[in-house]
């Protein structure tokens, strides 16, 4: 299941070249080349989806046990503290290439802010009522 007009379908296939860290039968795993931070890491699975919520479960049940896995070798050998799992889905969240793919960033100690919020202050009421929303969604 590949996308003919897919960039990141070609650098997962390798048909276009990337600095490839982790390659296997499902996935391959390269460095982004506008990185947030030093060894910014992209998770693609080889096969489309163009978002989470096409994702088949074979892929969404590997990739966090393999985003655990980069961040592992990272940490070892770039001494980053800590890593952010970033994975956006739709314009609106910032997506900008539609392939499914979950951005492993290195954070190091005094690093910049990065993938913050200023915290709302939402009363009670607000909270219980859109979680009755989303909740009733899933029953
Ligand atoms: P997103 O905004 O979540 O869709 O992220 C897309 C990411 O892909 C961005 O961080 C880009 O820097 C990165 N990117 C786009 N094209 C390439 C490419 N050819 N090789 C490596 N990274 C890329
Ligand atoms: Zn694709």
């Amino acid at each position: 299941m590949r996308d003919e007009n897919c960039i990141f379908c070609k650098i997962a296939n390798g048909d276009i070249p990337a600095a490839t860290i982790y390659e296997d039968e499902r996935f391959r795993v390269i460095l982004d080349l506008g990185p947030a931070s030093k060894g910014h890491a992209l998770i693609l699975p080889k096969d489309h989806f163009a978002d989470l919520f096409s994702l088949d479960g074979e892929i969404s049940s590997r990739v966090l046990a393999l985003a655990a896995k980069i961040g592992e070798a990272m940490k070892k050998s770039l001494g980053c503290a800590g890593v952010n799992l970033v994975q956006n889905n739709g314009e609106a969240a910032g997506q900008t290439v539609f392939h499914f793919h979950m951005h492993v960033i290195p954070r190091y100690e005094g690093g910049p802010r990065m993938v913050s919020w200023e915290p709302g202050s939402p009363s009670g009421e607000e909270l219980a009522e859109l979680a009755g929303r989303i909740k009733k969604e899933l029953e």
